[in-house]
C-alpha cells in the first residue's frame, strides 16, 4: 500500500504535482466536471498505470486535459470547425474528438485515429496545467463503473492507499462528466456523449453546421452487444453496489415498492410530506437531488448523493428520472447506466 497524501491548492504543493506528472507518477486532480485520475500524456508508462488502478478496460480511451495556450497541433489535426468552437466553449465542460497526431500513443486513443482534447476551467487544473509542458490524460479518479468523484474526499475513498497524490480543489461546479463532440466533420458535429452544455447554447453555437445526436439505440436496448459509435460509452457505468432502479412518477411508487425491504429514495426536487412521513416507519429514507427542480444544482449533487444512497441502510435504491429541462438528457443518461445490470 502506498501512502496517499491529500494536497491543499498552494503554489508548493502545485509545483510538487506538477513534478510528480512529469516524473511519471499519478495525481488525483479537480476538474470542474469531475475529479480526474492524471498521468503525462506523453509517458506510456504512466498513462498504462491508470488503466491498472482504475481497473479500466484498454479498449475504453483516455481524454487529454491542456493548458489553455497548449499547441494543439502537436497532438492532434485542427480542423476550422473545431477552431471556431473552441473559442465558444473553452475553458470549458466540453471534450473534441480530432485526428491525432503520431506524437500521441495508440495505448491512449485505444488504437482509434482519433484523439479527445478539453481545457478545463477549474481554476486549480488550469494552474497545475500551466505547470506541465505536456497535456494531461486524465480519466475520472474512480474505480472503472463506480459513482465518479466530485470531491478529494471520493477521491481517497476508492483511490486511498493506490496512488501518491491528491489534489483538493473542493466540490466539482458543474459534478457531470464533460459533453464529448467529434468535430472532424466540417459538415456535422456529432454529440458522443451528453454532459452539461444545453444543446440550444450548442446549435447557436454550431450555426449553419448540423447537430448530430447520439444514437437513441444505446438509451433502449441494454442487451445491444454491437460496436459502440463512441468507445467507452458502455452500457453499465456510473453504478452503485446497491441495486438502483428507476421511477418516472411518485404515483408508482407507492404501488411498485413492496413493503418487506429498506428503500433509499432519490427524488429530483424535495418530496411531498406524505413521502417523508413514511420516513417515520424506518423503511424509507429519503433524498432529494434539487429544491426547486434546478437542473445544474441536480447536476452538481447526483454522484455525491448516489455515494450517500450506497452508504445508506437501504436495501435498494430507487431514483426518480428527471423531466425534461437543460441538463435532463446527460443526467437520465447517467441515470439509465446507473440503473444497468
Ligand atoms: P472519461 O472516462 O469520463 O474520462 O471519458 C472518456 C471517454 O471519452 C471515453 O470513455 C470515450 O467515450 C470518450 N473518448 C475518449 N477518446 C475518444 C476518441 N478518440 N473518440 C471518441 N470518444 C473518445
Ligand atoms: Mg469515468
Amino acid at each position: 500500500m502506498m501512502k496517499t497524501r491529500l494536497l491543499s491548492p498552494t503554489n508548493d504543493h502545485l509545483d510538487l504535482c506538477a513534478e510528480a506528472l512529469q516524473r511519471g507518477e499519478l495525481v488525483a486532480i479537480p476538474t470542474e466536471t469531475v475529479y480526474g485520475l492524471a498521468a503525462n500524456a506523453f509517458n506510456e508508462e504512466a498513462c498504462r498505470d491508470i488503466f491498472a488502478v482504475k481497473g479500466r478496460p484498454l479498449g475504453d480511451p483516455l481524454i487529454l486535459h491542456l493548458a489553455k495556450d497548449y499547441p494543439v497541433a502537436e497532438i492532434a489535426r485542427e480542423t476550422d470547425l473545431f477552431t471556431r468552437l473552441r473559442k465558444v466553449f473553452w475553458p470549458g465542460p466540453v471534450t473534441f474528438v480530432l485526428e491525432k497526431t503520431p506524437r500521441i500513443a495508440a495505448l491512449l486513443t485505444a488504437g482509434l485515429s482519433s484523439v479527445a482534447i478539453r481545457c478545463p476551467a477549474h481554476p486549480v487544473a488550469k494552474d497545475l496545467l500551466r505547470r506541465c509542458s505536456f497535456p494531461v490524460a486524465a480519466p475520472s479518479a474512480n474505480p472503472f463503473g463506480y459513482i465518479s468523484p466530485t470531491t478529494a474526499q471520493h477521491v481517497e475513498a476508492s483511490l486511498g492507499g493506490k496512488i501518491p497524490y491528491v489534489l483538493d480543489g473542493g466540490s466539482a461546479e458543474v459534478g457531470l462528466e464533460s459533453t464529448i463532440l467529434d468535430v472532424r466533420d466540417p459538415h456535422k458535429i456529432r454529440i458522443l456523449r451528453y454532459g452539461s452544455l444545453d444543446l440550444t447554447t450548442l446549435q447557436e453555437a454550431a450555426g449553419d453546421v448540423s447537430v448530430e445526436l447520439p444514437p437513441e439505440r444505446a438509451h433502449q436496448d441494454p442487451a445491444d452487444h454491437s460496436p459502440r459509435e463512441a468507445p467507452g460509452t458502455l452500457w453499465r457505468h456510473y453504478s452503485p453496489s446497491k441495486p438502483l432502479h428507476l421511477f418516472t412518477t411518485r404515483k408508482q411508487l407507492k404501488e411498485i415498492l413492496p413493503n418487506s425491504k429498506k428503500y433509499s429514495l432519490l427524488f429530483h426536487t424535495r418530496p411531498s410530506g406524505d413521502f417523508l412521513s413514511a420516513e417515520a416507519n424506518a423503511q424509507v429514507t429519503c433524498y432529494w437531488l434539487s429544491e426547486n427542480g434546478d437542473q445544474e444544482e441536480m447536476g452538481r449533487n447526483l454522484y455525491a448523493c448516489l455515494r450517500t444512497l450506497d452508504a445508506s441502510p437501504g436495501e435498494e435504491i430507487w431514483v426518480e428520472t428527471i423531466p425534461p429541462g437543460p441538463l435532463s438528457k446527460a443526467l437520465n443518461d447517467r441515470l439509465v447506466r446507473a440503473a444497468a445490470k
